[in-house]
């Protein structure tokens, strides 16, 4: 090729470009939806890569399957997202701010190596201008230049078409449903991998995956900031129901973490005893308790709500005293109560225990009537450091195993010996109840339950949590239900108890009449000696 004819090809590709830069690109709006989504989500997440990968792990190599369906469900929530909201007038200016969104994150977590949650929205949110300035510094310049400048102008340079109204928006749903079957397919696939490095990680796969982690904790905090305005909502709903029969007594409700009854000697767990202290209590009742949700956020609401009613809520609301004593939040199970958290704890940081001396400091006042109380022992069993949530005088069993990395890092030897030394706490912790429940001589009805069981590994699943529509593991939904109490009752035979049947033993502990719910599964009956020593 000549001189001549080079030049010539050059100069007719630099005419090209140039028209091009200054027509702009055509693209359909679903075509630069699905491109702006995988170049914002592959270049922001390249950057921070490694962080993200460690945490897939397995044994000594890499949990490829699930890490990489992991990312393709980001991927393909995040572009639903941007579909959903993409519309003539707002794709612009959205793909702008997701931009210098995701550019910002990028920065952080590649400097500071920081986890973009809801605190961290918060707190930007509440950044004053003299703070930014101190947050930036030259390291910042690439960033801006290819993440936020760069993108920018090719965004505002796009042409990008619409199609008529009806087929704009069926080329949107069509979009929105394919990326969210492939993520929930992706999801659900590679389920137990996927937890685990959720686990081992507190939940950091999440906050560092650009922008997911802006888009979730964003709504979080807004949502959060909603809630007041619904919960004026909650106060309309209205209560019906009377207690029948007045009398003494009071039910104290003690919830449970991750305890699962497959550890628990009582009920015949032979490996360790694991429970020395409830062993010497006499008159308790160990029922067969099933939980069907594998996390907090949606146990909780099995065994204290119904009908979208606080069980909190409805004791009060009938005129009985109640309170929320937490080591951990109820979250808002007990919102219209109030619940109180312990503090002035007996050791460097709060355990289950400091719960215990807000019961007996709430039964001093107690005369006669009813009352209930629900104590949240959030602590409980829950991982990856099991070693956590108990004071260091209850780490008997040993050798132990302190990494987060249970999976790689741990012999089950260990895996059970860590486990065993939390159900030896919540032995202690419950066995502390009663006797403080006995010394206050309070007629008295307790019932421990704990809000779902836990995975040691059994079929190669870890920790606890299932999606919503998946069965849990015999680990996971077997819990202990125990009873005690001071006064006579009797307890209806059965294989097992149910956590929903809780929320009805309650209200016909209460004698608690109501035809808002179908409370047949109660489980507990005052007997009529007891109704006689009142
Ligand atoms: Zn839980």
């Amino acid at each position: 090729m000549h001189l001549r004819e080079w030049s010539y090809s050059f100069s007719s590709m630099y005419q090209f470009i140039s028209n091009g830069w200054k027509r702009g690109f055509r693209v359909s709006h679903t075509r630069f939806s699905l491109g702006f989504a995988v170049l914002l989500y592959a270049v922001c997440n390249s950057v921070n890569a490694d962080k993200l990968i460690k945490w897939f792990r397995l044994g000594d190599g890499l949990d490829l399957a699930a890490l990489c369906a992991f990312l393709v469900a980001g991927l393909c929530l995040f572009t639903g997202f941007f579909a959903l909201l993409a519309h003539r007038l707002t794709i612009k200016p959205l793909a702008i701010l997701l931009t210098i969104l995701s550019a910002a994150a990028t920065y952080f977590i590649a400097k500071y190596n920081v986890a973009i949650d809801s605190s961290m929205v918060r707190n930007t949110i509440h950044t004053d201008i003299t703070e930014v300035g101190q947050l930036l510094s030259l390291q910042m310049i690439p960033y801006v230049i290819f993440l936020v400048l760069l993108p920018t102008v090719i965004i505002l340079k796009a042409d990008i078409t619409f199609r008529s109204s009806a087929r704009y928006l069926l080329d949107s749903l069509v979009l929105i449903v394919v990326t969210l079957g492939v993520a929930l397919a992706c999801l659900y696939s590679n389920y137990n991998g996927i937890l685990r490095a959720g686990n081992v990680s507190s939940k950091y796969i999440v906050y560092s995956l650009v922008p997911i982690n802006i888009i979730s904790s964003s709504m979080a905090v807004a949502s959060k900031s909603l809630r007041p305005w619904l919960r004026r909502d909650a106060k309309a709903i209205e209560i019906t129901g009377h207690v029948s029969a007045p009398g003494d007594l009071v039910v104290v409700l003690a919830i449970g973490e991750s305890s699962r009854k497959k550890n628990f000697s009582l009920y015949g767990y032979q490996r360790r005893n694991t429970n020395p202290e409830l062993q010497t209590i006499s008159g308790l009742h160990l029922l067969n308790g099933i939980a069907r949700r594998g996390s907090t956020l949606y146990a909780l609401p099995q065994i204290l709500e119904k009908n979208e009613i606080k069980l909190p809520m409805m004791v009060s609301r009938m005129g009985i005293p109640t309170a929320c004593y937490v080591n951990y939040t109820l979250y808002d199970n007990c919102a219209a109560v109030g619940e109180i958290t312990a503090s002035h704890c007996r050791h460097e940081k709060c355990y289950d225990e400091d719960v215990v001396p807000l019961l007996e400091n709430d039964l001093k006042s107690y005369g006669s009537g009813y009352r209930f109380l629900v104590l949240h022992l959030g602590g409980g069993s829950h991982g990856p450091i099991y070693g956590d949530r108990h004071p260091p005088e209850f780490l008997r069993f040993q050798p132990t195993c302190d990494d987060a990395d249970i999976a790689s890092k741990c012999t089950p030897e260990q895996v059970y010996n860590s486990y065993d030394n939390t159900i030896l706490y919540v032995d202690h912790v419950v066995a502390e109840i009663i006797r403080t429940l006995d010394r206050r001589g309070a007629p008295y009805v307790l019932i421990y339950v704990s809000d779902h069981g836990e995975s040691l590994m059994e079929n190669g699943v870890m920790f606890h949590g299932m999606p919503p529509g998946m069965a849990l593991p015999q680990e996971q939904a077997e819990v202990p239900l125990i009873v005690k109490s001071s006064v006579p009752i009797t307890i209806a035979p059965r294989a097992e108890y149910l956590q929903p049947d809780i929320f009805d033993t309650v209200l016909a502990l209460f004698s608690i009449q109501t035809d808002m719910f179908d409370a047949s599964g109660a489980f507990i009956q005052k007997s009529a000696a007891g109704e006689s020593a009142r």
